[in-house]
């Protein structure tokens, strides 16, 4: 029996990272899950990797309103709808030109209204559904330097998750913001590498976490499972901080 048996699953950005891992472990819990991202090339490994299991790719630019309509009248309404897209912009205010705004604001929270507004119709239609929002612990519950668009736009998807929320908990929608910490994925190293000293970046990154390591992706797509079972059938419009400590420092 796995904990998420008969549902079904659409998740963003699940070609690498937290996204994959997620999709990963609901599929392992009994999931249908279809599984999109922009990159058709990690898609296509996950799938490899899913051999067997009851997962499906979809190539899905979630900064394209047709792409994300034609995906909702295509795919109808899922069980549990994973928001997880969304980028890490480096920088102060300062750095922040209109174009970066524009960009983060459009991946990290206009993408995630869009896929809501596509796919809550068909949720509520079938009697309810269940919505997690890719958050961070960096938004309203902690800054952090040099992430000032990254912040902004990620307490912005707290603000939609407890709108949402608020205003669909009577139709049998509930709908939660995962908040990690620093967690190792691809896009980190990358983003180690940029400085140009990735072992003093790493260390940098791991000195600010008081259990001294970073998260790993499977341990953020345990609390995806959980959010998507029924076991948190009375969890809904929270945040879910999942940082080691570090907001507690
Ligand atoms: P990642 O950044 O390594 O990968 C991001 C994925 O998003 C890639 O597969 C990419 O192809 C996909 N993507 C990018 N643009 C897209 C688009 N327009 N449409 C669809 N997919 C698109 O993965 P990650 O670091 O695990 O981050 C996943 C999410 O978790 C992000 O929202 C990120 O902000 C959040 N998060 C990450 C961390 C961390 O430390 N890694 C911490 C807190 C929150």
């Amino acid at each position: 029996m796995g904990r998420l048996d008969g549902k079904t699953v659409i998740l963003s950005a699940a070609g690498q990272g937290i996204g994959r891992a997620a999709a990963l472990a609901m599929a392992r819990e009994g999931a249908r899950v279809i599984a999109t991202d922009i990159n058709r090339e990690t898609l296509a490994a996950l799938g490899d990797e899913a051999a067997g299991l009851h997962l499906e790719t979809r190539v899905l630019d979630v900064r394209d309103p047709a792409a994300v309509t034609a995906a909702a009248e295509a795919l109808g309404a899922p069980d549990v709808l994973f928001n997880c897209a969304g980028f890490v912009a480096n920088g102060t205010i300062l750095d922040c030109d209109e174009d970066q705004w524009a960009f983060s604001v459009d991946l990290n929270m206009t993408a995630m209204y869009r896929m809501i507004r596509a796919f809550l119709p068909g949720m509520i239609a079938a009697g309810g559904g269940n919505i997690i929002n890719m958050s961070s612990v960096v938004s309203s519950v902690i800054g952090a330097p040099n992430r000032f668009v990254y912040g902004a736009t990620k307490a912005g998807v707290i603000g939609i998750t407890k709108s949402v929320a608020a205003d669909f908990v009577t139709r049998g929608i509930r709908c939660n913001a995962i908040c990690p910490g620093t967690v190792d994925s691809p896009s980190l190293h990358d983003r180690l590498s940029a400085t140009g000293d990735y072992d003093a970046a790493r260390a940098a990154f791991i000195a600010r976490q008081p259990m001294g390591r970073i998260g790993r992706p499977d341990e953020i797509a345990a609390l995806v499972v959980w959010l998507a079972s029924d076991e948190s059938a009375f969890v809904t419009g929270q945040c879910h901080v999942i940082d080691g400590g570090w907001s507690n420092t």
